[in-house]
């Protein structure tokens, strides 16, 4: 068993933070550490919290991606990994995860794991790679395929070789990081998304891009990885955003599955155990079973604002966080696969085996 990983990012103070009472920080970040002190109002009787990793105001994109660079790897060796962003609107989950797409220094988690794959395929030459990439969309507890927009209520499903899968999703061949991200821009371009007060931008729903990597040995075997990389709708609490009518009850779904989401994060890492955990509860939390409590490395970022202005958020957010510490995974590789040559032939000895002990 091994604990997921959780990080912590905090983002810079915004234009609009800057030089206002905004300005003020609700939180101290011990930059050479993995902690952090929680400076605003309302402090928790203990206001330090620790973290796998601590990502203060002035981590870069490469900083950010250092500490995933071994679980995306994972995934040439038949993991699953998963990479997920947590945070209220405007916290920096999009920023992390894609960022500025184009640029070198600006690129986000998604484009450098495609970059890292591909570098990692390179050294098996002896190998037949093939990648696929899908893009799903979860919202208003209904999975639509942002490669297919006319697929807009698919199923998830318990694939044998493949664990927990969204059936039907469209899966692209890619070929090589442009043409990963140009596949992933078109799909996110899908993406509904209503403004809310809060942030004229802000995305109402989950989106999760899913990198999967099939790995052919020489002698037919067959691996398989899956990199699943989640940017979840904002977690602020509804009343903040000022959002009636449609909206209003656009968070209400969201906030089912993202109380969902905290719901098997507590089941989890209940002290006493043997809980049964909801994830048939909500679209986000079947989609994550693999990911919370299974057999994939998962790491998730918890993206914050340190603005006076945001401390209560930003507190939950830091809270939501250490409870995801508490989650165990049993990491395993997926099964490997055989071509029905090499099942024949393993079959074969396996009867010599038998007629021998036979005889
Ligand atoms: P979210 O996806 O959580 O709603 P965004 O990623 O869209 O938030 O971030 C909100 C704004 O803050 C964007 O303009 C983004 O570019 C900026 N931002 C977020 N994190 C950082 C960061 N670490 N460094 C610089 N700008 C950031
Ligand atoms: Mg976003």
């Amino acid at each position: 068993m091994s604990g997921i990983s959780v990080a912590l990012r905090v983002r810079p103070l915004n234009s609009r933070e800057q030089g206002t009472t905004a300005a003020a920080r609700c939180l101290t970040v011990d930059e050479a550490g993995s902690s952090l002190q929680y400076t605003g109002r309302d402090p928790p009787p203990n206001a330090n919290f620790s973290f796998d990793r601590v990502l203060g105001e002035a981590s870069t994109q490469a900083d950010t991606f250092e500490g995933l660079k071994d679980t995306v790897a994972s995934v040439l060796e038949g993991f699953n990994a998963t990479v997920l962003a947590y945070g209220q609107t405007g916290s920096g989950k999009t920023h992390t995860l894609l960022g500025d797409v184009s640029s070198p220094t600006e690129r986000g988690v998604v484009p450098r794991a495609v970059a890292e794959l591909a570098q990692g395929m390179a050294r098996y030459p002896e190998c037949r790679f093939k990648v696929t990439l899908s893009v799903i969309e979860i919202y208003n507890e209904r999975i639509k395929d942002l490669l297919d927009p006319a697929k807009d209520n698919l199923q998830v499903i318990q694939d044998p070789v493949r664990g927990i899968t969204v059936a039907e999703a469209t899966e692209l061949p890619v070929a090589g990081e442009r043409d990963c991200v140009e596949l992933m821009q078109l799909g996110i371009a899908n993406r509904a998304v209503s403004a809310t007060a809060m942030n004229a931008g802000s995305s109402r729903s989950h989106c999760v891009i899913y990198v999967v990597v099939e790995k052919a040995h020489a002698d037919g075997r067959v691996e398989f990885g899956k990199l699943c990389l989640v940017d979840l709708a904002g977690s602020e609490r509804q009343d903040k955003t000022g959002a009636v009518g449609q909206t209003a009850t656009e968070g209400n779904l969201i906030n089912k599955s993202l109380s969902a989401l905290g719901n098997v994060v507590n089941a989890l890492t209940d002290p006493k155990g043997g809980k049964h955990i909801p994830y048939r509860d909500s679209k986000l939390t079947r989609v994550l079973q693999d990911s919370l409590g299974g057999t994939a490395r998962t790491v998730l970022i918890i993206c914050c604002s340190p603005s006076l202005f945001n401390d209560a958020e930003t507190l939950s957010s830091l809270r939501f966080g250490v409870r995801a510490k508490g989650i165990q995974n049993s990491v395993q590789a997926n099964a490997v696969r055989r071509t029905p040559e090499q099942l024949a032939k393993a079959l074969a000895a396996a009867q010599a085996e038998v007629e021998a002990l036979k005889a």
